[in-house]
């Protein structure tokens, strides 16, 4: 993981940078400083504006989950406060996807646009208490947070009767330790719960029944992190940036064989060629790229063809990928793919909760296929596409959480690469 200090931060675009302006450029350990750049301008707004205005102007601006599944934020939001009190919202920060980075800045770089973020969540649902649960192997983000929810609290933008209205809120930290799985939501519940990080089957979802049984939203940090802009400007103003259901800014953490590994923030549309050119400086040495991983492990591969692609939920499906958490990790020519693939198929097998057998014996099933091909020299032969292509299905079709449902996701999609072609390549 790069993304701690010295990690390249850009922007390309339309209305950027936003969810970048302050780091590296407004010291995240002062409060003062976050008031000084337009921090808590959104809270001021929203407690004038009251929870049904708040929520109305997410809902105008189009925002959708920045996690992987894009779900509309405000739709979320809604179907929690219409279920009774108590409620809580927790943030997602639980970020284990490999090649993601982007909230880690955002964690320790803008610490106090996370906090007013949840802060509005809760404003907008009726909730009075929150949870952070960060990743275990960012001890610094943990640390950043802690420290910025003493400021905010001693300042009155946490507690009792924030900024003397009648609105109480305040936050706990929790820190995970080590487990993938358990930044699927209900997993992360379990595990604030003290009990094993295992995912719940659904229905009933987080809205109706999520932490300690009560009505919950949970969003990711770089979601959470654009709501104090969307309160202070206006929903309207946000889905002015953007095109089709992609509204806003995206950040992408770009690592792998590029000049300028880092986390860049570009208006939706933008095309990949130009983030990895423009922005990351493109292959080192003038090389060619051999394959983009597209959206971390649970991602697909993208080719040289398809980097034309403008970055958009909707573009990005059409050609079998998704924009999952926004990570892109470059593969230059040298690199052996198919060793790549192994590793990715290794790492689901390690990373499933072992709680249901789709995903229990279908991640050691695919990686035993896809190790054998690789022991052989290849090419993937027949009897192996078809053994994937099932192990895709069946895992697709009937794992409980999106640990087991996205694991085929890279191993299909580099099919298409290697000549073959998946059984099911919608990603
Ligand atoms: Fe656990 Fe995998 Fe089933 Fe998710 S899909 S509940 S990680 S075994």
């Amino acid at each position: 993981h790069a993304g701690g200090v010295g990690t390249h931060l850009g922007s390309l675009g339309e209305g950027t940078p936003l969810l970048l302006r302050r780091c590296g450029r407004v010291d995240p350990g002062s409060l003062e400083a976050y008031v000084e750049h337009g921090g808590y301008r959104g809270l001021r707004r929203a407690l004038q504006l009251g929870p049904e205005a708040t929520l109305a102007e997410v809902e105008a601006s189009g925002l959708v989950g920045r996690g992987g599944a894009a779900f509309p934020t405000a739709r979320k939001w809604a179907s929690a406060a219409r279920e009774p009190a108590p409620r809580y919202v927790v943030c997602n920060a639980d970020e284990s996807e490999p090649g993601s980075f982007k909230d880690r800045v955002l964690m320790e770089q803008d610490p106090f646009a996370v906090l007013e973020g949840l802060t509005l969540a809760a404003l907008a649902v009726g909730a009075e208490r929150g949870f952070i649960y960060v990743r275990g192997e960012y001890p610094e983000s943990h640390r950043s947070l802690l420290r910025a929810a003493e400021q905010a609290r001693a300042a009155g933008f946490l507690g009792e009767r924030i900024l003397e209205s009648g609105f109480s809120f305040d936050v706990e930290l929790r820190q995970g330790a080590g487990a993938y799985v358990c930044g699927e939501e209900t997993a992360l519940f379990n595990s604030i719960e003290g009990l094993r990080g295992e995912p719940r089957a659904r229905p009933p979802y987080p809205a109706q029944v999520g932490l300690f049984g009560r009505p919950t939203v949970i969003n990711n940090v770089e979601t959470l992190a654009a709501v104090p802009a969307i309160l202070e400007r206006g929903g309207g103003w946000y889905a002015s940036l953007g095109s089709g259901r992609s509204r806003g800014t995206k950040l992408l953490s770009v690592s792998g064989h590029v000049v300028r590994a880092g986390v860049y923030e570009v208006a939706f549309g933008t095309p990949l060629r130009t983030i990895l050119e423009d922005l990351a400086g493109g292959v080192p040495g003038g090389g060619a790229v051999q394959a983009v991983l597209c959206g971390g492990a649970a991602g697909t591969f993208l080719g040289p063809d398809q980097l034309d692609t403008p970055l958009s939920l909707e573009a990005l499906q059409a050609v079998g990928g998704t924009v999952g958490s926004g990570s892109l990790v470059v593969l230059d020519e040298t690199v052996d793919l198919w060793a790549v693939v192994e590793r990715i198929a290794r790492f689901f097998r390690d990373e499933s909760c072992g709680q249901c057998v789709p995903c229990r014996v279908g991640t050691q099933r695919q990686l035993e296929v896809v190790s054998a091909v690789r022991r052989a020299g290849g090419p993937v032969d027949d009897q192996a596409l078809a053994m994937l292509n099932d192990l895709a299905q069946v895992m697709r079709d009937a794992s409980i959480c999106g640990l087991g449902q996205l694991a085929p996701n890279a191993v299909q999609s580099s099919l298409r690469l290697l000549g073959r072609s998946g059984g099911d390549e919608r990603g």
